[in-house]
């Protein structure tokens, strides 16, 4: 049987098609808005890349030397539960695609922090200019490199 995926509904109509790409244009805007911020910050980091080679998991911001991944993730297309809302048409399989998306998103977080990676999770909805601040705070102290709890053998007075 064939999956319910393959029944993609993705270009019923031309205005179908237009307010997918209305959603996906409007969902890179704040995740641009962090990154620029970061980077004016001094920080630096890899978008929209795996975190480690071998896994098939794509963050959207990655801090390798400080194994800090972000996750910026749109109302739509990760179920926001405040502002999801299921489309009329193809409500079904719509409502099994987010459903994927949300466990796909689980699992790749626990498998990222089963091998050490700090994983912060922002809903776009979050990302304004009035609670910017507070991200950028997040995200910075997450970035600090935590004090090495043994001293150098270098420095250690015997
Ligand atoms: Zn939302």
């Amino acid at each position: 049987m064939k999956s319910i995926r393959s029944r993609a509904p993705a270009a019923s109509t031309p205005a179908v098609r237009r307010a997918m790409q209305a959603v996906h244009t409007a969902h890179t805007t704040p995740e641009i808005l962090l990154r620029s911020s970061l980077f004016k910050l001094g920080l630096r980091y890899r978008v929209h890349t795996r975190p480690e080679p071998s896994l098939p998991i794509k963050a959207d911001l990655v801090f390798r030397s400080r194994k800090l991944t972000i996750f910026v993730d749109g109302c739509f297309w990760h179920g926001c539960p405040r502002h999801f809302r299921i489309p009329k048409v193809n409500a079904a399989w719509w409502e099994e695609k987010i459903a994927d998306n949300v466990r796909r998103d689980k699992r790749n977080i626990s498998l990222l922090k089963a091998r050490g990676w700090n994983v912060v999770r922002i809903w776009e909805h979050d990302i304004s200019p009035t609670r910017l601040p507070k991200i950028l705070e997040r995200v910075v102290t997450q970035t600090v490199p935590k004090p090495s709890i043994r001293p150098h053998k270098r420095y250690r007075i015997e």
